[in-house]
């Protein structure tokens, strides 16, 4: 079943110039692109997109720094496209993520962890509508 997904590519990977290498993984991989903007989002639009994570001690650091700088908000779309993104994206800790993935290769934490993916069909419903309207996507 085509499916879409919700993608950010993130501040610490856009600051490092690795947008287009991400691009790239996520392209080989098979997935379209059906949305992309750069966007510099502020604290209270980050609060509300990680709104589920609101009561964890990591969530005020998150929040500052998924507003540090421009980031890339993204579509993306393939058969099994949630699952197959987690997989490419590896685990959450770069540490612990498997050779191969966008996180093993270009991140630098556990917070600093260069890509977002959607984690459920919900999910990626909520965070699409988040951040574009329905024109936007293509
Ligand atoms: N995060 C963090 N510390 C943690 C766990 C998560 O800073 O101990 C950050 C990290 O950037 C992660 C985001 O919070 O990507 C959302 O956490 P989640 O558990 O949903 O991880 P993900 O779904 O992104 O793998
Ligand atoms: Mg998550």
């Amino acid at each position: 079943m085509l499916q879409r997904t919700f993608s950010i590519i993130k501040p610490d990977a856009v600051s490092k110039n690795l947008t287009g290498a991400i691009l790239s993984e996520i392209e080989k991989a098979g997935f379209r692109i059906v949305a992309i903007k750069k966007e510099f989002i502020t604290k209270r639009e980050a609060e509300g997109f990680y709104a589920v994570h609101c009561d964890k001690p990591f969530f005020n650091g998150l929040t500052d720094f998924m507003s540090s700088g421009p980031l890339y908000l993204m579509v993306l779309e393939k058969e099994n496209a949630i699952a197959d993104l987690r997989k490419l994206m590896g685990a959450t800790n770069p540490a612990n993520a498997e050779e191969g993935t966008i996180r093993k290769k270009f991140a630098a934490s556990i917070q600093e962890n260069a890509i977002h993916g959607s984690d459920g069909e919900e999910t990626a419903a909520f965070e699409i509508g988040y951040w574009f309207a329905g024109y936007e996507l293509l």
